[in-house]
């Protein structure tokens, strides 16, 4: 096939560090749904690879590798699944949860394959990468030999690329739940609805971190799921820890994970936090440690002035719950919402305090979500540990 011509404008934003392009950015459109293609600026100039879809908004997604010629689409996958493999090996160190391949950051736009015990899930938000969902079924188990591979494609974002929302079993026996080890805390993975692929693999340097300053501490953790912040600050020693979220069914889970690991101390709350932040404040309670890990506020551009508005105010009420030298884990995973952005929301939702607030870590997702630093995009998990400082 004959390589994919970028405009000039476009071929301007790829030398920028552009990787997505809408069907206006193509000189010609007549490539096939799905096909892998070599890619040309206007000059001529080589852009490696890249995905074209002929049904999705983004019609190009660029995915590297230089050099002439075309790839073989069954050993391009296969090879970038093995170089994901490769590059985690040793990051496991129990029997666990990992996550395999991180889309764009490991060449693979749009597709994400986490590992639970013996269990594989993935999700593809690109069109063209479904196309050939039975080259990378045949890859993963080639490399893996996984009891189960499910797709869990129940995303509203597949809706852009023209997919349908369903999960769907592609290989091996149903299997509902599997027990996943972390630091020595069992937690019990809901595969086909729990959030995400099941589980915030994301926040495991979060959970490790606050396990480690968690003695002897009040802790109060707010949007809590399934409680996996709790029992690791419980497993840590915290005095207690009440976890808070809208959903009885995530805090029956957390009773039980807490249950199940013989770990005391948890509380239960089912609540709106925001409802519930501005009671606590009436009865002057305070807490040693504060857990803010919320839902994403701002899932697109349009939602960000808003979305910063919410964690501005919520920041700002866990802050006045915050006991002498006490701790705030602050969260956000709104892609568009950056770093400094989110810095600068903290800052203003500490003014006006009675006390400075002191950045003690920046944290982001683990090692398996690896982020690439010509693809600031890839970095969304903004994680900071913030302290009340009282003294001058
Ligand atoms: N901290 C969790 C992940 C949080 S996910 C972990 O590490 O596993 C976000 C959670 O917030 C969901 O469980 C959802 O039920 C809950 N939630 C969303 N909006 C809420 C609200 N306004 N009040 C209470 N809980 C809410």
């Amino acid at each position: 096939m004959s390589p994919i011509k970028l405009t000039a404008k476009a071929s301007r934003l790829a030398a920028k560090g552009r990787i997505w392009f809408y069907g206006d950015d193509l000189q010609d459109n007549s490539a096939t749904h799905g096909a892998l293609l070599r890619v040309r600026g206007a000059a001529g100039e080589d852009l490696g690879l890249g995905f074209f879809s002929e049904r999705s908004k983004l019609a190009l997604r660029l995915c590297g590798g230089s050099g002439a010629g075309e790839a073989d689409l069954e050993s391009f996958l296969h090879g970038r699944i093995a170089a994901s493999l490769q590059r985690r090996e040793g990051m496991e160190a129990e029997a666990g949860a990992l996550r395999l391949v991180h889309g764009d950051s490991d060449g693979l736009p749009g597709l994400v394959v986490d590992r639970y015990a013996d269990c594989l899930i993935l999700q593809i938000t690109a069109a063209a990468l479904e196309v050939h969902l039975n080259l990378i079924v045949s890859a993963l188990n080639a490399e893996l030999s996984p009891r189960m591979i499910l797709a869990r494609n129940d995303l509203a974002v597949r809706k852009l690329e023209g997919l349908s929302q369903q999960s769907r079993l592609l290989h091996g026996r149903r299997c509902e739940r599997v027990e996943i080890l972390e630091d020595g805390i069992r937690h019990e993975i809901d595969l086909f609805h729990g959030h995400k692929t099941g589980f915030y693999l994301d926040q495991r340097p979060a959970r490790a971190l606050l396990r480690r300053l968690a003695k002897g501490r009040r802790v109060l953790d707010l949007f809590s799921y399934q409680g996996a912040f709790s029992l690791a600050v419980l497993a840590g020693g915290a005095q207690s820890a009440l976890a808070v979220d809208q959903s009885q069914d995530a805090l029956s889970r957390a009773e039980e994970a807490a249950r199940r690991n013989a770990l005391s101390g948890l509380q239960l709350q089912q609540a709106n936090v925001f409802d519930l932040l501005r009671e606590m404040r009436k009865s002057e309670s305070l807490f040693d440690l504060v857990v803010l890990d919320p839902p994403a506020f701002a899932k697109n551009r349009r939602q960000v002035q808003g979305g910063v508005r919410g964690y501005r105010d919520l920041n700002r009420q866990a802050m006045r719950l915050l006991a002498r030298d006490g701790l705030l884990l602050t969260c956000s995973c709104s892609h568009h919402v950056s770093a400094t952005m989110f810095e600068d929301t903290l800052r203003q939702a500490a003014r006006k305090l009675p006390f400075r607030m002191m950045i003690r870590e920046r944290l982001s997702a683990g090692v398996d979500h690896p982020v690439r630093l010509d693809l600031p995009e890839s970095e969304y998990l903004k994680v900071l540990l913030l302290q009340r400082v009282d003294s001058p």
